[in-house]
């Protein structure tokens, strides 16, 4: 029984991934991340209750990965290896990594915000973290050893995980997509990928548009539809909010040049922005504060949305709340919480997609409501996913030619879209193709 792998979170499913690997008698786990709908739906309705979240209670809500699937592995667990710093690869390591004795490896920017996290929420973790650039390699034990791949997603230093073992690669390579002209950082290198051509047993690939029969467009698509919008408009008298993920610092970055075109200063609003923002600062990858003022509490909050209430023309608001969270800056803006006025005719923009639950399109139709009923223009979707579709899925697939493959970050749909890929590559459904349900294991050989 060489290597086993077992789908703990994520698989059929989109959101708290968690994927486990058996190789002999140790085992590596990749990613342990928040189901993000259920986590906001529970916190919401529970947080006013519940001092310190208790793991077993979002095990129940479904908001973490179930890691009682691994129970039976825990004692040879040797490292937690999440892929990046999104919350839906990180976010539950602060309520399961402590019942496993082994350290977490992971990027810096994805260290930096875990770090942060850690932090805020006065979680105690007995892990150690373990920094790991992209593009490189360290020696886990003996007969493991984890090397990082640079690869374009939404947020910086994310990576596809290779796994040396006796018997090949496993491949974790979710969340990435195609991009050799992104905004920030390096391009894509097929010829990375090429280089682990013959060497890979099993490749476990992001499937979440896998029924998209397209390229995902680059960051620089998205910079462009920024530009479209924020430079044909005229907003001159107006206030101007553009919000979008805080982790996307390329989009951020974006954000700000136009801004600057606009001969409009930046400010970042609210914990979260400040977060991604000051890590991207540590690793050195983007200096916002350089072109930006970042502000993270909410008495400067206050006393900055009062300055700019009076100098509406001069500044351009980067703020959270592109799903409409109900405690975020954007919706308390909304709710008339905060002393700054949304008036007619000024401009939101929504640099996201609506993650597609239901507690999300249910926040995202009231502030919609809302910021319409005060007269705004809102444009939505100016936004490019940081997720390969179909055809980037096959290139990758035909670069790398593992020997097995199996979908992972989708439900139904996209893991059916993966194996029909599957297929026309060659593989076959149960044999080489594996679509694996959460608490399922195979062995590859
Ligand atoms: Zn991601």
């Amino acid at each position: 029984m060489p290597v086993e792998i077992c789908a703990v979170g994520g698989f059929g499913e989109i959101g708290k991934n968690m994927c486990a690997v058996r190789v002999d008698d140790e085992v590596v786990i990749f990613d342990m991340g928040l189901h993000m709908g259920n986590y906001v739906k529970f916190t919401e309705e529970e947080r006013e209750q519940v001092v310190k979240l208790d793991p077993k209670e979002l095990k129940k809500v479904h908001a973490i990965p179930n890691d009682n699937t691994i129970d039976d592995w825990r004692p040879l667990v040797k490292a937690i290896i999440p892929s990046h710093a999104h919350l839906d690869h990180v976010g539950a390591i602060p309520y399961l990594a402590s019942a496993f004795d082994a350290p977490i490896i992971c990027t810096p920017f994805t260290a930096n915000v875990l770090q942060s996290i850690i932090r805020d929420d006065k979680i105690k973790l007995t892990n150690a973290i373990n920094e790991l650039a992209p593009n490189s390699r360290m020696k886990l034990t003996d007969k493991l050893s984890v090397e990082f791949i640079h690869v374009t997603h939404s947020t910086p230093h994310t990576v596809f995980v290779a796994l040396h073992t006796p018997y090949g690669i496993v491949l974790y390579a979710t969340d990435f997509k195609v991009d050799i002209t992104p905004v920030l950082g390096k391009k894509f290198d097929m010829q990375l990928m090429e280089k682990l051509k013959g060497n890979v047993l099993v490749a476990i690939v992001d499937s979440l548009y896998s029924q998209d029969n397209k390229k995902t467009p680059s960051e620089s698509v998205a910079r462009e539809m920024l530009r479209d919008v924020l430079l044909s408009v005229d907003s001159k008298p107006h206030s101007v909010i553009v919000t979008t993920f805080s982790s996307h610092i390329a989009r951020i970055k974006s954000i700000i040049e136009c801004a600057h075109q606009l001969n409009r200063h930046v400010v970042l609003l609210g914990r979260s922005m400040a977060k991604y923002a000051f890590a991207a600062e540590d690793c050195d990858i983007y200096h916002t504060s350089k072109f930006a003022e970042i502000i993270k509490y909410g008495s400067k909050v206050r006393q900055k949305l009062k300055k700019i209430e009076s100098e509406r023309n001069k500044w351009l608001i980067i703020a959270t709340g592109h799903q409409g969270e109900p405690k975020s800056m954007l919706t308390r803006i909304a709710n008339r919480t905060v002393p700054f006025r949304l008036r007619k005719d000024d401009i939101v923009i929504f640099s996201c997609n609506i993650i597609p639950v239901p507690v999300n399109m249910e926040h995202r139709q009231k502030l919609e409501e809302q910021l319409t009923d005060m007269g705004v223009r809102i444009y939505k979707d100016i936004h490019v996913s940081g997720h390969a579709s179909r055809e980037d899925m096959r290139d990758v697939i035909r670069a790398i030619q593992p020997k097995h493959i199996i979908p992972v970050h989708s439900a139904k749909a996209g893991i059916r879209g993966f194996v029909d890929l599957g297929i026309e590559l060659g593989y076959r459904e149960g044999k080489n193709v594996h679509p694996l349900v959460n608490g399922q294991r195979v062995i590859v050989e």
